[in-house]
């Protein structure tokens, strides 16, 4: 498996945490939460706090991510966004890109 495939799965696998996360907080009626930093570093364990709706803004694409301020990596992606306590950066490498978004659990409702 090459690198950037790694790095996109990787990605994704911390998008799927983040569903789990949201189905919960959604469950006992929480406006907020703490997300984990969708980076493509498999050890990073940082905590990024938000809104329900931010969440939702992230994953209205399957080529958005969310992730700590510093941890995107340029080869990869760009900062759409800045939020203050994250950033929204979406995959612009095309093998990356095409990895994340045929991963996205939300695909068959697009
Ligand atoms: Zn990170």
């Amino acid at each position: 498996m090459d690198d950037q495939v790694k790095r996109a799965r990787t990605e994704a696998l911390f998008r799927d945490v983040n569903e789990r996360i949201a189905e919960s907080a959604e469950r006992f009626d929480a406006d907020s939460t703490q997300f984990v930093c969708e980076c493509a570093d498999a050890d990073c364990a940082d905590r990024l706090e938000a809104t329900l709706d931010e969440y939702e803004e992230v994953r209205a694409d399957g080529a958005t991510f969310m992730l700590a301020d510093g941890h995107e990596h340029i080869d990869i992606e760009r900062v759409v966004r800045r939020k203050g306590r994250f950033n929204i950066v979406e995959k612009v490498q095309s093998t990356v890109r095409a990895t994340v978004r045929r991963l996205n659990p939300r695909a068959e409702l697009a």
